[in-house]
């Protein structure tokens, strides 16, 4: 499986500015999420049932197309749409049904994939019981630890840093050499 690009301005090119900040509330609280040829989907729950919203994302990034239950969805692309866009985009984790073990990295592809689909946390979780402190692994990377909790925690809420994927690259090391302290 391959992730796809989405980014939110992306999203801002089928969605206005009121869609998006609608959609804020419904991130995180979609289920069944699954990735499929370019095709995200997932079930929330509307003011009327369960919907069961999905867009197709084609090329570097362009939405093509979106369905969803609700009444909105067949005049424009609707909250929810956006929020599941945004879902994908802090968490992509959620959508993979499959996951990439450390053991079966192959290529660069795999390599991102992996990245992106591990949450850091449980890189550390890993690391702790290799023996590593999150001081440790602060030293490691020249930050604070105070910096790197805030990593792991934005991460966790699907926030990326521009030290994120660098962060859990050295873990990724880490785990992988399985080195001694
Ligand atoms: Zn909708």
């Amino acid at each position: 499986m391959q992730l796809i690009k989405l980014s939110e301005d992306d999203l801002k090119d089928v969605s206005s500015q009121l869609t998006l900040q609608r959609a804020e509330s419904y991130v995180g609280n979609f289920y069944d999420c699954n990735l499929n040829d370019g095709v995200l989907t997932g079930k929330i729950r509307g003011n009327h049932g369960e919907y069961i919203v999905e867009i197709e994302v084609i090329g570097e990034g362009r939405i093509k197309s979106h369905k969803c239950g609700c009444e909105t969805s067949r005049e424009e692309f609707c909250k929810h749409a956006a929020a599941l866009g945004l879902t994908y985009i802090y968490t992509p984790w959620l959508f993979s049904g499959k996951r990439i073990g450390r053991s079966d990295i192959k290529t660069t592809d795999d390599l991102k994939y992996h990245i992106s689909t591990t949450p850091l946390r449980e890189m550390f979780i890993e690391l702790k019981s290799a023996g590593y402190s999150l001081a440790d692994i602060a030293d490691l990377l020249k930050i604070s630890t105070v910096q790197l909790s805030g990593i792991i925690k934005d991460d966790q809420a699907g926030k990326t840093h521009q030290l994120t994927e660098p962060v859990k690259l050295a873990c990724l090391y880490l785990l992988d050499k399985q080195l001694g302290k």
